[in-house]
């Protein structure tokens, strides 16, 4: 028996609803439509600094000017901490997470000494100084220990690939700062709300191996994946809240989701106005749908 599908958006407030994270509001939404499944929106407000007061409710309504309603209440994973926490302490109760004292340039320098000195996407590969003990530094983050090659199937992407252990190294679970990382509080979430499927911008899709390593270790199912292509700006550059990316024009839903579905490669639609536009889109969507 296959389970009911759920599926979410789970933007993070940190800016307004632009033209790339619609095409992810757009495809999680129809996706759940086709197969007449449950469509939740979840503010992902844990990383505090890089939030923006104010927009939470702005992409609320960004989404409801386009006829993206959620079919249960939204949440905050800012009041979801205590589900983070249990995860956490299990994880650590069973020795796959372990308490780390070293700071950015103690990590330099380990990796610098051993000739490993590469940074991947600005992150350094943790050399796992303290996997057996904090040697008497005081603990700051918590990370997973990762032994594993991950191998999983994109459902636009296909076949992927990632060692774990040698392309990311033991991450993060919860920050130096406090903070919970943005991999255990996505899995947590995602487990806890019985999502089946995950539909979100290609940006993602290397996070993806870290989350089903986690969800493993945590004894949970593993949803399916599929991973929508990213809009990119005159340079050539994703777009992104943080490059300063326009709001939407909800005056303009229309034209806001034509622009959406071409880039998630739907054939033009010919109806007018939002309601009607969507149920097209869902019919489109389900006969093209993997
Ligand atoms: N909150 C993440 C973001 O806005 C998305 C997380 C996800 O869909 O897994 O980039």
């Amino acid at each position: 028996m296959s389970l009911r599908y759920r599926g979410r958006f789970a933007p993070s407030p940190t800016g307004p609803l632009h033209a790339g994270s619609l095409v992810a509001a757009l495809a999680s939404w129809l996706d759940a439509r086709a197969h007449a499944g449950t469509w939740l929106v979840r503010i992902e407000d844990v990383d505090t600094p890089r939030c923006v007061p104010g927009t939470d409710q702005l992409i609320l309504s960004q989404l409801a000017a386009c006829g993206l309603h959620p079919d249960e209440p939204p949440v905050w994973q800012s009041q979801r901490t205590a589900l983070y926490q249990a995860a956490l302490d299990r994880l650590l109760r069973e020795g796959h997470a372990y308490p780390c004292g070293c700071s950015r340039s103690d990590i330099a320098q380990a990796l610098a000494a051993s000739g490993h000195a590469k940074p991947r996407h600005g992150e350094l590969v943790y050399p796992g100084t303290c996997r057996n003990g904090l040697h008497g530094k005081p603990a700051r983050a918590v990370r997973l220990r990762c032994d594993e090659t991950i191998t999983w199937v994109d459902r636009r992407l296909g076949l992927q690939v990632q060692n774990v252990a040698e392309t990311v190294g033991d991450f993060v679970l919860k920050r130096a700062d406090g903070l919970w990382a943005y991999q255990l509080a996505v899995v947590v979430d995602d487990a806890d709300q019985g999502i089946t499927d995950v539909v979100r911008g290609e940006d993602l899709a290397d996070n993806t191996a870290r989350q089903i390593l986690l969800q493993r270790r945590l004894g949970l199912p593993t949803p399916r994946y599929l991973h929508t292509p990213l809009v990119l700006n005159d340079v050539g550059e994703k777009l992104s809240k943080q490059s300063g990316a326009q709001a939407i024009d909800t005056c303009k839903p229309v034209a806001a989701l034509r622009a959406a579905a071409q880039v998630l490669g739907l054939p033009p639609l010919s109806a007018h106005g939002h309601g009607p536009w969507l149920a097209e889109a869902v019919t489109a969507w389900r006969a093209r749908s993997v």
